[in-house]
């Protein structure tokens, strides 16, 4: 019997892919012997992770919300081959106010780049692997901030209930054709998006560890594997679904 969770001959688009959860995704792609599209847009960060992949990899430097780079990364990932899916793993959360202080123009970057830049890259690579015929997948890393009120990052938490709800069309859409859709919504992971948050509000790191069954923040490789094995044929039967990936943070209440 063949191993479900390996990913040879597949290739997969990962977007955020310079640091945090999507370089860790990268890797472990890699590692399960698939190929990988890094995109972000440091460049620089980007090639010196492909060095340190060594497999089947390519870079495409830019901003996922320029309607452009899908297709850039879509022509990359063709010419590596085994076109297999894409981690809409790229996002921002770099504002801290109250939604009634929140200027328009801060929803506009915030869902440019979280929801819009997601909803190219779905179109893009949805549309080549149902064209293509061998099934695929898309994994949109939304957050339990979708699925709660937190307080002063109201355009974040919005853009994360959207891609939780694009998750769902796409599956319903793309299922016919052999494209599984899936969200990872994770809790408080220690990446520099979280140091931001955390240098911003003080006090935050405790209300979320408080909650925590577990007691801690979890680490990129944490957050990395489920949405490893969401790409492999171990997960062939799971579609439209939101993986909560909190340490037990929700339960929690
Ligand atoms: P980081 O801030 O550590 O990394 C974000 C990545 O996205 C970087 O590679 C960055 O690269 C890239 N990026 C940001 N803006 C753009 C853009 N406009 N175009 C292309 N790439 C961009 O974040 P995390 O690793 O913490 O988060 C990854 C995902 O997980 C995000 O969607 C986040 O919302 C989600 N998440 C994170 C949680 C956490 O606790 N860390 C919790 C729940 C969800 P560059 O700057 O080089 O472009």
């Amino acid at each position: 019997m063949s191993d479900p969770f390996r990913l040879d001959g597949r290739t997969v688009i990962v977007t955020g892919a310079s640091r945090g959860i999507g370089a860790d995704v990268a890797r472990a792609i890699s590692s399960r012997g698939g190929g990988v599209v890094l995109v972000a847009r440091s460049g620089d960060a980007l090639r010196e992770l492909a060095d340190e992949l060594g497999g089947p990899v390519a870079t495409v430097a830019g901003d996922v919300g320029d309607t452009m780079i899908a297709g850039e990364a879509l022509d990359a990932a063709e010419a590596l081959g085994g076109l297999w899916g894409v981690v809409n793993n790229a996002g921002i959360n770099p504002f801290y106010h109250p939604v009634v202080e929140t200027p328009l123009s801060e929803w506009d970057e915030v869902l440019r780049v979280n929801l819009l830049g997601a909803a190219a890259f779905a179109r893009a690579v949805g549309r080549a692997l149902a064209e293509g015929g061998g099934g695929g997948r898309i994994v949109n890393l939304s957050s339990i901030a979708g699925l709660t009120g937190l307080p002063n990052i109201g355009p974040y938490n919005a853009s994360k209930a959207a891609l939780d709800a694009l998750t769902r069309t796409l599956a319903v859409e793309l299922g016919p054709a052999g494209v599984l859709c899936n969200s990872i919504a994770p809790g408080t992971i220690a990446t520099e998006m979280v140091q931001g948050l955390m240098t911003a509000n003080p006090a935050l790191r405790e209300r979320l560890v408080a909650k925590a069954p577990l007691g801690r923040i979890g680490t990129v490789a944490e957050a990395a594997w489920p949405i490893v094995f969401l790409l492999t044929d171990a997960a062939s039967f799971i579609t439209g679904q939101t993986l909560v990936v909190d340490g037990g943070r929700l339960a929690g209440g």
